[in-house]
Parts: C-alpha cells; structure tokens; sequence
C-alpha cells in the first residue's frame, strides 16, 4: 500500500498534466462536501486549470457565502452541459461510494478515465485510480494536508472553506473523531485568517423560520424503543414543503434524537419518494452504525452512516428496529 506522501506526489502529478479537472461530491452535500471540493477548485483554478465543481443541489442556503468564492454546479446542471465532455482528470471529495455522487453524476465520472478519489471513510471501496482513503474528521483535513504539502497558496477563502468542512463533520470539534491533529490543522486555518465566528453564524446558528418548524415536526414524530436507547424519527417531502422548509434542513434533525441523554442509536428516515428512503444512524457509545448501514448497502463511520432503503416509513422502520435492536 502507498503511503500518504507517495499518494500526494501521485495525485498531484495527475493534477499538474490535467488542463480540465471535474470535481465531484455527494448527493446532499454538506459543509465537508463543499468545503473540499471548493479548496481543492481554487487552488486548481489558481493554477490555470478549467475546473469544474458539482455536487447535489449545488450550494445550499448555510454554505451560500461559498458562490463568491466558486462556482459549484448541481448535478443536473452539470449533466446538462458536460454530459458528453472527457475531463483530463475527475476527482470525487468526502464521497464513500461511486453511487454516493447520484445517478446523474455517476454517468458523467464513468465516462472519465483517469480519477482520484479523497476520501476519509474506511468503508470506501477505492472505486478511483488512485485513492487516497484515510480515517480523519473530516476530507477537508486531508485536502489541507494535500496543499500544504503541494505548496499551495492557502488564502482566507481556502481556511475559510476548510474550517467550515472540519468544524461541520466534527460537531463543531466535539465528536469522537476530533483529534489533537484536527485542533492542530484548525488553528492553521485560523493563522490563515479563517473567520471562525462568521462562519459560525452562518453555518451554525442562522435558520429559516421553515427550518425551525422543521425542527418540532421532526421531534413531534419521535418514538422510542428498548427503554428509550432507539430513537426513530421520519420526514416526508410533504411535511418538509408543509413546514415552509427545503431537504437541506434535515441535514441536522438527526441530532435531536442522538442527544436524548438514554438514546445509543438514534435513526432519521428521510424520505426520497413513498417507496424509497434514506436512513441516516447515529450512534454514541458501542453500537457500530457504519457496519449495520453496510448490511443494508450503505456504509459511513462507526457513530454516523446511513443507507438508502426500498419501502414505505412503516416498512423500513420495521425493518431497521429489528435489527438495531441486536446492537443494544
Ligand atoms: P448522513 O446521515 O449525515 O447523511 O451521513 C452520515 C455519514 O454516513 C456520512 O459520513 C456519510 O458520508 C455516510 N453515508 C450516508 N449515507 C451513506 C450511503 O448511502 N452509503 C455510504 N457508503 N455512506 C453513507
Ligand atoms: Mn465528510
């Protein structure tokens, strides 16, 4: 196996015969998502290459400050224009999966035939050329290793973006994948001029009034199960538009019922039609998520994974208590 300096030197020597580099991330994007990909474009972007980003929806309401930085296309914009275009070099950011880029995006990376995948999931399969897969908080981490390494210009955008991924993936530095290395790569960023309180703001704390009522619909469909050690909550598209909120406010619901003090796994069924739903888990102490998203097809880290599931609420919340049941 390459040791991360030689992966490094071998990313970067693709990235320096690359003249059209795409630049891919996940379906629902969130900070980490944004952050790496749109570090890793300005640097390229500084560098003279075209650089084309696309993830999801594109930028979502709390990373909007990101559309002064670059450009981040969503997945069907990118399609659109780019559907039958050959990248000298596409590399996917905080991606587990192929199929995490959405059906759209896949298309486009596998007509690709050189491609790099940064990633800081261990259950990522290494589906790129060259892979560079390490258990970090957060990909924004390993692309500021990537840069500092490369001698890359780190400006106040670049830390901005960064902190804003490890700051995000980490539970704002709380999670048990904070590490002495996160705090250190966090006050580089800072020295850097990351603006840590206007991203705190941002990312953190402003909330549409949608987003709030989302919030106590959210709570309100709460069950517990096993003395309260699983907590299950569901949102559907009609409750989500109802509430005057978008998809991307549930990228936190999921903590409203991880933090009740009894709960070890808490689970938030999302749906993506009436017969198909996304299961986002997370755990606290010693149930392993990622291993349970895994039987279902999905994968993630230990405390939070998620999967994607055919059938109705009922259906997959049958499904799912059976089985998180044998980890409690
Ligand atoms: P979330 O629940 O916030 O969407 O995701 C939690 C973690 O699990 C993230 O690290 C995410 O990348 C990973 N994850 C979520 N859904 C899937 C999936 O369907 N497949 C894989 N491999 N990982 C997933
Ligand atoms: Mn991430």
């Amino acid at each position: 196996m390459k040791n991360k300096n030689e992966l490094i030197a071998e990313i970067s020597g693709l990235v320096e015969k690359s003249n059209t580099i795409l630049i891919l991330g996940h379906v629902s994007p969130d900070g980490d998502c944004f952050g790496s990909m749109a570090a890793l474009g300005m640097e390229f972007i500084r560098k003279g290459k075209t650089v084309r980003c696309a993830a999801g929806d594109g930028l979502t309401y709390k990373y909007e400050f990101i559309r002064d930085y670059i450009e981040i296309l969503s997945a069907e914009e990118l399609y659109d224009l780019y559907k039958d275009t050959d990248f000298d070099l596409v590399i996917t950011v905080d991606t587990a999966d192929k199929y995490r880029v959405g059906s759209l995006l896949e298309k486009v990376f596998d007509r690709q035939k050189c491609s790099v995948a940064i990633d800081h999931h261990i259950t990522n399969p290494c589906f790129s050329n060259v892979n560079w897969i390490e258990d970090r908080s957060s990909a924004s981490e390993l692309v500021y290793e990537y840069l500092v390494e490369t001698g890359a210009d780190i400006s106040v955008r670049t830390a901005n973006v960064l902190f804003a991924g490890i700051m995000t993936d980490t539970g704002n530095f709380t999670y048990s994948n904070t590490t002495s290395k996160t705090f250190e790569i966090a006050a580089e960023l800072v020295k850097y001029g990351a603006e840590t309180s206007f991203l705190a703001e941002e990312i953190d704390r402003k909330r549409t009034l949608g987003a709030t009522l989302l919030v106590a619909h959210a709570i309100d469909t709460m069950t517990l199960h096993h003395d309260n050690r699983i907590a299950v909550m569901s949102v559907s598209y009609d409750e989500i538009y109802g509430c005057g909120a978008l998809p991307e406010d549930c990228e936190n619901l999921i903590n409203f019922a991880r933090d009740i003090d009894s709960v070890e796994i808490a689970v938030l069924i999302r749906e993506i039609n009436p017969l198909r739903h996304k299961v986002s888990l997370r755990s606290k102490k010693y149930a392993d998520v990622a291993k349970f998203a895994a039987c279902f097809g999905g994968g993630g880290h230990k405390h939070a994974a998620g999967c994607t599931l055919d059938g109705t609420t009922v259906e997959i919340k049958k499904k799912i208590l059976e089985e998180a049941e044998k980890l409690i």
